[in-house]
Order: C-alpha cells, then sequence, then structure tokens
C-alpha cells in the first residue's frame, strides 16, 4: 500500500490526491482521502479504482475542505480478498477528545490474536483489515492525547508498520521498530508531507527533508512544526530489500539511496554471476528494465526493447484472482517480433513467483522466432511468503519452493534460468561486504526464510518456518 498525508496548505486533500497518484503503483485497488476544517470537521471519500478516475473531479475534492488531509492506495495482503468498501482506508475514530484517521502500510503479524482479544471485550469491528486493531486499541488506551494513545496501540502491535495519522490539527508519522516500509518526511511551502516514497513529493515540488526513522514517530502540526520520539524499544533495521527490488518506483530514494541505481546494480552484479553469449538484452517491463540496462552495460551486449508493455493495463499480479491474472499477462505485454527473429535473447525480470509470468513470456518470445531463450532474475528465488504487507502466495504455489533451479528452468522450457545471488543482492543494494549472516541488514525472508518478526498468526494457523 501507499500512503500519503500533508499538513498546513490550503485544500490540502488536492495534494494528496496527486500524492496518491504518484504512488499508485503501492495498490491499484482503491483509495481514500479524509481531510479535516474548522467549519466541516471531518471528511472522508474511500472509493475503488484509480486515483485518477476517483479523485480529480472538482465537485467530488470540495467535499474534502481543510488545510490536513491524509491519504491510502490499497492493495490488499491481510483482509478479505472480495472487495468490500469496507476495508478501504484511511480508517477513522472518535475518542472523547476528537477524531483521528489512520492509514497503514504494511501488515500487522498478531492481528488476528488482537481481534479476537479485542472482540471478547467489546470492540465493534467494521473491516476484515488488520489495521482496523490499532483504532480499537486506541479507544482502549487511557492515555489523554491521540498520539499517546497512538504509541500505546502500537506497543502490542508486531510486524510491520509505517503509518500516516491525523487529528483534527495534527498529522502523525509511525514506522516499526525495524523499519520494514518506507516513510518520508517532506517539506512543502508552509506545508510538511509524508509520504511512502520520495517519489510522491517530487509531484507535488516538495523537498525531501529525510527519511522517518525506524522506530520514529513524528508529530507535526502547522503551529509547532515537526516533534519525533522513539518510543519502542530499538532494533536492528531491517527493510524490505524487495522495495529495492520491485515494490518502490525507480525515481524514489530510500535510506539515502536511488532505488533506479540498486537495480542497475543488479543487473551488473547478475551479469557478473550469470554471463552467457547472446545477441540482445530484454528487459520484462517495466519491472525488469533497470535490471536489464546494468546487465547490457556490463556485458557489453546490447540493450533492446523485445517486449512491448502496454501502457494502459495495471499490474498484473496486483489482479485478485488466478484466472485474471493469467489473462492479464497476455493483455499487458507483446512480443516485439521484427526484433526477435532468430535472436538469442537474455531476459531480465525482478522476480519469479508462481511463474506464470516468466512462461507466458517464454512462449510469446520462442513463438515470435527466437532463437535462444536466457532468463536471469533481478531476485533470488522466492521461496517463502511475505507476512510484512507484499502479496505473495501460500508456499506451495511458489515454484521455487517446490522446485530446484535446474527443475524451474525445465518447467518453464528456457535455455538457461539464473537469480541473483542473496549476496549479489546486497552488494547492489548498498553493502559491499554483502549480506552479514549474523545480523542481516535488511528483511529478506521471501528469499531467505529468516522471519525478522516471527508471523505469530501465521504459526498459530500451523505455518513452519
Ligand atoms: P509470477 O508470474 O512468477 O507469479 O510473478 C512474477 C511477476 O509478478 C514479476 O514479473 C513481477 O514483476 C510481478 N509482481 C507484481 N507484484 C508482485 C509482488 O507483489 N511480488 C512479486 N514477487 N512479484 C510481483
Ligand atoms: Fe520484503 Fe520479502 Fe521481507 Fe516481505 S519478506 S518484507 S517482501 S523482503
Ligand atoms: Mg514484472
Amino acid at each position: 500500500c501507499g500512503v500519503f498525508g500533508i499538513v498546513g496548505v490550503a485544500d490540502a486533500a488536492n495534494f494528496v490526491a496527486l500524492g496518491l497518484h504518484a504512488l499508485q503503483h503501492r495498490g491499484q485497488e482503491a483509495g481514500g482521502i479524509v481531510s479535516h476544517d474548522a467549519d466541516e470537521g471531518f471528511n472522508s471519500v474511500r472509493r475503488f479504482g484509480y486515483v485518477r478516475d476517483n479523485f480529480t473531479s472538482q465537485s467530488l475534492m470540495q467535499t474534502l475542505p481543510g488545510p490536513i488531509a491524509i491519504g491510502h492506495v490499497r492493495y490488499s495482503t491481510a483482509g478479505s480478498k472480495a472487495a468490500v468498501i469496507r476495508d478501504v482506508q484511511p480508517f477513522f475514530g472518535e475518542f472523547s477528545m476528537g477524531g483521528a484517521a489512520i492509514a497503514h502500510n504494511g501488515n500487522i503479524t498478531n492481528a488476528n490474536a488482537l481481534r479476537r482479544e479485542l472482540i471478547e471485550r467489546g470492540s465493534i469491528f467494521q473491516s476484515s483489515s488488520d489495521s482496523e486493531c490499532i483504532i480499537h486499541l486506541m479507544a482502549r488506551s487511557l492515555q489523554r492525547n491521540i498520539p499517546e494513545r497512538m504509541e500505546d496501540a502500537l506497543r502490542r502491535v508486531e510486524g510491520a508498520f509505517s503509518i500516516v495519522a491525523m487529528t483534527r490539527t495534527k498529522m502523525i508519522g509511525v514506522r516499526d521498530p525495524l523499519g520494514v516500509r518506507p516513510l518520508v518526511l517532506g517539506k512543502v511551502a508552509d506545508g510538511w508531507v509524508l509520504s511512502s516514497e520520495t517519489c510522491a513529493l517530487d509531484i507535488i515540488g516538495a523537498e525531501h527533508v529525510r527519511d522517518i526513522e525506524p522506530g520514529e514517530m513524528v508529530v507535526i502540526s502547522e503551529k509547532d512544526g515537526v516533534e519525533s520520539t522513539f518510543p519502542f524499544r530499538p532494533r536492528k533495521s531491517r527493510f524490505c530489500i524487495f522495495e529495492h527490488v520491485y515494490f518502490s518506483r525507480p525515481d524514489s530514494v530510500i535510506g539515502g539511496r536511488s532505488v533506479y541505481e540498486t537495480r542497475r546494480q543488479i543487473g551488473v552484479e547478475l551479469a557478473k554471476e550469470a554471463p552467457v553469449e547472446a545477441d540482445l538484452v530484454c528487459p520484462v517491463p517495466d519491472s525488469g528494465t533497470p535490471a536489464a540496462i546494468g546487465f547490457s552495460q556490463e556485458s557489453g551486449i546490447p540493450y533492446a526493447m523485445g517486449i512491448i508493455r502496454n501502457q494502459y493495463m495495471g499490474r498484473t499480479f496486483i489482479e485478485p484472482t488466478e484466472q485474471i491474472r493469467n489473462m492479464g499477462v497476455r493483455l499487458k505485454l507483446n512480443v516485439n517480433r521484427a526484433l526477435i527473429k532468430g535472436k538469442r535473447v537474455i531476459l531480465v525480470d525482478d522476480s519469479v513467483v508462481r511463474g506464470t509470468t516468466s512462461r507466458k513470456i517464454k512462449d510469446m518470445i520462442l513463438d515470435a522466432g527466437a532463437a535462444e531463450v536466457h532468463f536471469r532474475i533481478a531476485s533470488p528465488p522466492t521461496r517463502w511468503p511475505c507476512f510484512y504487507g507484499v502479496d505473495t502466495p501460500e508456499r506451495e504455489k511458489l515454484l521455487a519452493a517446490t522446485m530446484t533451479e535446474d527443475e524451474m528452468c525445465e518447467h518453464l522450457g528456457v535455455d538457461s534460468l539464473r537469480f541473483i545471488s542473496l549476496n549479489g543482492l546486497y552488494r547492489a543494494a548498498g553493502a559491499p561486504d554483502g549480506r552479514d549472516t549474523d545480523s542481516p541488514q535488511y528483511c529478506d525472508a521471501c528469499f531467505s526464510g529468516e522471519y525478522p518478526v516471527a508471523p505469530s498468526d501465521m504459526i498459530e494457523k500451523g505455518f513452519e518456518t
């Protein structure tokens, strides 16, 4: 998911709509905005579909007045897969000291246990979303102000959270102690901005002030500016390495590192680790593009657009059902036949999850007359599900959980298939000595199976790490 908020500008909701549009890649299922105005109080609009289709009409945006607003774009990981508007954020709660809205990116790993406990004690849940627990925990806190209630609530929450919240006058930003999901602070004119990624600061001309630190909470108001605290027990940070590989936009900067540069370096590393003679290096667009550029630069094999993407399709993986996902690949990508015919082609993609995409692409490329097809993948084999906010299928459906690399190569029917090593990925992501095995610098659980936060709800259901 993507979260964005701004305080201290006229018509704050318009900025939020722009910010969410720049974060659309983080969630395309639905979006919502909450604003507050001194005369009109809180207002909210939550809709299915793209930001550009919902939050561009003037008449609608006029229903979201005020100098403070937050928003969310949704990508369903927890909660029901069937689209229900009740699950669309931001969520809102009315407390004795006033209302608060929250937008959450990440996944709470003890949400089932918390929900059970809260329901037993009388909470009435409105949605199936894990994030709603935070509102109910806040309602039960005895603290006298909303930021302190939020601290109380979040101390009981396990897992990944980057949160943007608001009261009538204050915007609150928090990152979990491991800092699994990103969150950055920006400034535009007299306004302060919180955003999942810097690309959404660029769209409104805001300056990137700094990243919110893992375990940090900031409370921001027009009057007092930014107040920072660290309410949780400090831990070594474990940012999601897959944000660098796939999830974030390449024009974002995370932890001082350009996402594009990391992806290009992955390509460089791949070309060193798994060279192969060929005529062309082609990305599987768009997610494989920077790595393909790096692979071409390092290997000297020309870069070419062998696969063309229809710009008007969404991200296939995010469509909820497998059937639609299967259709999606055909609708979205097509082979550049004239270029491919008779060529030995290296295809670079970011990841192999179920293997559906790779298989379809291989079929299309061979059908177009390619002489050889070599897959190079910009992440290690995805062997484990993510429980921290990226939607991966259960283990049995992960190709790499059931097959060796050779078996996958055969299954996909390609001439060769190679994945970047975990160490190569770490080097590309700015760790020159690779992965620190005693204390890894990133979360890489979907590749290594080492979960930095025990997924307790899943373990309860019988999941074994
Ligand atoms: P597959 O077809 O192997 O199941 O999925 C791999 C493809 O899905 C890649 O091309 C990748 O770009 C795309 N993808 C989209 N969303 C995600 C996601 O959340 N996780 C992963 N691993 N891949 C995703
Ligand atoms: Fe990111 Fe993978 Fe960790 Fe999930 S399991 S947070 S996708 S690195
Ligand atoms: Mg892709």
